[in-house]
């Protein structure tokens, strides 16, 4: 068993679509599906200005260049390796942050003892859906002058005050990965609230191409095709569904789980994640019989050998600590209860009775 099973359309009714693009014989470049599904998606997610890519490592390298920023950007260990990865693509040094304990996304009060004279922005992350502190971080940014990306690649449906997360901070990066809560096999998107920077992302986004004779940046090619905006339209009407069933689950772990593991409270529904002082017994147990847990994040990017040598690196105690008890638990509509509770019985096995 897996860790998450990625929502499939029917593939009649993806034909259907696939049928059209046929017709019109146009598979990538602004295609009609592409257009219905950023107007869709801008609806969905509440944002002003959205702007699709073919993956959300690409979509972050492109935010990184379309804010201009250089020198160094604060960022967090407790996250997938693309964050840090997207600043040195971009000749940038990520300066790592601590944690807060209680939510693991950055912690605000540790940020402005890593600015310096070289640093220019902050890339914070909503780690499984949790929104960070975006208040402080942003009354930070507007005192020093540095700019905010949010990696918003696990928030997917989250709010903060009634808005959709990804108007805060100058951009948000959303990841449609096959694992994400809504996917296009491999995509992602950008949104902002400036149509200026909007306008900045889409020429960087299509190699800076204005028109046939006309190149005004060095852009990429982070283009998202026509048979992925196809998929993501036909998976888009499957999410309700599939929410209210991870709903179910999530309630189920908790009834079974909640005396004996901490369990991460989360915003939305794209992780179930477990906090315990004895998580490689879990894991290898749950292994053992055929059930695939994920240390999310465990190591920390700060521990890769190429970040370890950083200074910021080795001054990040709290998600240390946190990197070592967090475990992701099989987490999909399908999910069967007889296997959530046989995960359940493993778990509770390994776990003493004072709540850890
Ligand atoms: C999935 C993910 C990404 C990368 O997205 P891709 O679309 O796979 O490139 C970046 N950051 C985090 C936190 C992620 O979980």
């Amino acid at each position: 068993m897996t860790l998450t099973k990625p929502l499939t359309p029917d593939l009649s009714s993806y034909t259907r679509r696939l049928q059209s693009i046929w017709d019109k014989q146009w598979f990538t470049n602004h295609g009609d599906q592409h257009d219905e599904l950023e107007e869709a998606l801008s609806y969905h997610l509440n944002v002003p200005y959205l702007s699709l890519f073919n993956n959300g490592t690409i979509a972050l390298i492109v935010a990184i260049k379309s804010l201009r920023l250089s020198g160094e950007v604060i960022t967090t260990p407790f996250t997938f390796a693309a964050t840090p990865h997207v600043l040195t693509w971009n000749n940038i040094r990520p300066v790592f942050c601590d944690i807060c304990d209680d939510d693991m996304t950055i912690d605000p009060n540790c940020i402005e003892n890593l600015i310096t004279p070289d640093t220019t922005g902050i890339l914070a992350v909503h780690v499984y859906g949790n929104p960070c502190s975006v208040h402080q971080i942003q009354e930070i940014a507007d005192r020093y002058g540095l700019k905010v990306i949010y990696d918003a690649a696990h928030a997917f449906g989250t709010s903060v005050d009634g808005k959709g997360i990804g108007r805060y901070g100058d951009i948000s990066m959303f990841s449609f990965h096959a694992t994400k809560l809504f996917h296009t096999a491999e995509g992602g998107c950008l949104t902002t609230n400036d149509p200026n920077l909007k306008k900045r992302i889409d020429f960087l986004c299509n190699f800076g191409i204005e028109n046939e004779e006309t190149v005004v940046m060095p852009g990429i090619n982070g283009k998202m095709n026509e048979l992925q905006a196809a998929l993501g339209l036909e998976i888009l009407p499957l999410l309700e569904d599939e929410i209210k069933k991870r709903k179910k689950i999530r309630e189920l772990y908790c009834k079974y789980l909640s005396p004996h593991v901490g369990i991460v409270a989360s915003r939305n529904e794209q992780y179930f994640i477990i906090r315990t002082k004895v998580r490689d017994l879990i894991y290898d147990a749950l292994k053992t019989q055929g059930i695939l847990a994920r240390k999310y994040f465990y190591p920390l990017c700060s521990e890769f050998p190429c970040y370890s040598h950083y200074q910021s690196a080795r001054n990040v105690p709290v998600a240390e600590k946190v990197s070592k008890e967090v475990l992701a638990l099989p987490f999909y509509g399908d999910l069967e209860e007889s296997t959530i509770k046989e995960t359940c019985k493993i778990i509770i096995r390994f776990s003493t009775s004072t709540g850890d």
